[in-house]
């Protein structure tokens, strides 16, 4: 079952209980492969009866080890996985056995050509349209191209009913998430956005698909638990919305602080949250079509157009009961940074609600400056 007791633990403290996990696992002869994003269709390493992990890096400890051989200007978080890599200092990439990437924004795909000399790296032609000719069609082939990778690493098949299998076990876990996410939909929200995030990240670190349903299940209940009626006489807390880059490497000083300021972070516009969920995996078609389809619909920044991303969000703004948005972009991620435009257009004109954007990478210095920026935020939704 998935680990988490009743006492909240911080997302780096779960992280390091799965390091136990993942060695126990490869102590029973069990293969991993190492991922870094939500386009990865994870049901082909599971067809293959392997794990998977997230090798993602947030930690800001390992960008000066990457800098020796990456761009200092480059996005922390390509800088911070491939450090993480290369000092070894990541049990997680040295457990894993393959790494699966694709070909998301430049950077990352120009860095895990530099991965492919440490671990053998297969890295997936995403296409950068979802609408484009023979989008589906190409990506459909990366599909199947990728599980022969898979075989040829591995020495054995994807045969046609493990793959149904992994991708029904995979929706079971999806449907969960959602369910957990809807939690937050709650007014007021009897979870906290820091604790919400934490857990949903923390499921990359287990590996079992029935204990991380069953894990996800028990916070769900115990959150439920939680929930008191509001009080209409008491002053509600601004209800916001976290969108742009992914916050892991953040988490402390923008998502804690701001709900440390008297906010809730209560819905998550990224590609770990409920929208890169909410779209299963057809269990009746070809499973690699059906995989085909589902990824491809991911509404993330590297899409060009990526018209989906703000429907998504109009419906999110609503459900969430949302006061406010604060958007993340990493230094030097150019796709979050010029769709920014459109983000700040679509909240401020369309949806008429207040809009931050915060650049920031992983280390600490600026968390003062963040604060104060917060701070006179939260001060204009009151
Ligand atoms: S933000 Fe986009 S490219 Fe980055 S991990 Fe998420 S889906 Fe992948
Ligand atoms: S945050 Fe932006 S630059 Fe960094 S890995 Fe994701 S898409 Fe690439």
């Amino acid at each position: 079952m998935l680990n988490l007791p009743a006492e909240f633990e911080t997302f780096n403290e779960l992280k390091k209980k799965g390091f136990i996990e993942i060695k126990e696992e490869k102590d029973k002869g069990k293969n991993v492969v190492g991922i870094f994003c939500s386009y990865t269709p994870v049901e082909l390493i599971m067809a293959i009866d392997a794990h998977f992990v997230s090798l993602c890096g947030g930690d800001d400890a390992s960008i000066a080890a990457a800098e020796k051989f990456l761009p200092k200007t480059l996005c922390p978080l390509i800088k911070s996985s491939y450090g993480l890599a290369i000092t070894d200092s990541c049990p997680y990439f040295y457990f894993s056995d393959a790494i699966l990437a694709e070909t998301t924004c430049d950077g990352k795909k120009k860095m895990y050509e530099l991965l492919g000399e440490i671990k053998p790296t297969h890295v997936m032609h995403l296409p950068q349209s979802q609408t484009a000719p023979l989008a589906i069609e190409s990506w459909t082939e990366e599909m199947k191209q990728t599980a022969t990778f898979l075989e040829q690493q591995f020495g054995r098949p994807i045969t046609t009913e493990s793959l149904r299998q992994a991708i029904i076990d995979r929706n079971r876990v999806r449907k969960a998430l959602l369910q957990l996410y809807e939690i937050a939909a709650l007014v007021p929200s009897p979870v906290s956005g820091y604790e919400l995030s934490s857990v949903v990240e923390s499921t990359d670190f287990h590996f079992t698909d029935d204990d991380v349903v069953e894990g996800l299940n028990q916070k769900i209940e115990e959150y439920l638990a939680r929930y008191v009626a509001p009080n209409p006489d008491a002053k509600r807390r601004p209800r916001l919305m976290i969108t742009g880059c992914p916050i892991g490497g953040c988490r402390e000083k923008i998502l804690k602080a701001v709900e440390d300021l008297g906010a809730d972070v209560v819905a998550f516009d990224s590609c770990s949250g409920p929208r890169t969920q909410k779209v299963l995996v057809d269990e009746t078609i070809d499973p690699y079509q059906a995989l085909a389809e589902k990824y491809l619909l991911i509404n993330c920044s590297v899409m060009s157009p990526n018209q989906g991303r703000f429907e998504d969000m109009k419906e999110m703004l609503k459900h969430y009961q949302v006061d406010g948005v604060i958007e993340l972009i990493l230094h030097g991620c150019h796709t979050f940074a010029v769709e920014a435009y459109y983000t700040k257009k679509f909240v401020t004109e369309t949806m008429e609600l207040p809009y931050i954007c915060i650049d920031a990478d992983f280390s600490t210095s600026d968390a003062g400056q963040i604060r104060t920026r917060l701070e006179a935020f939260l001060e204009i939704l009151q």
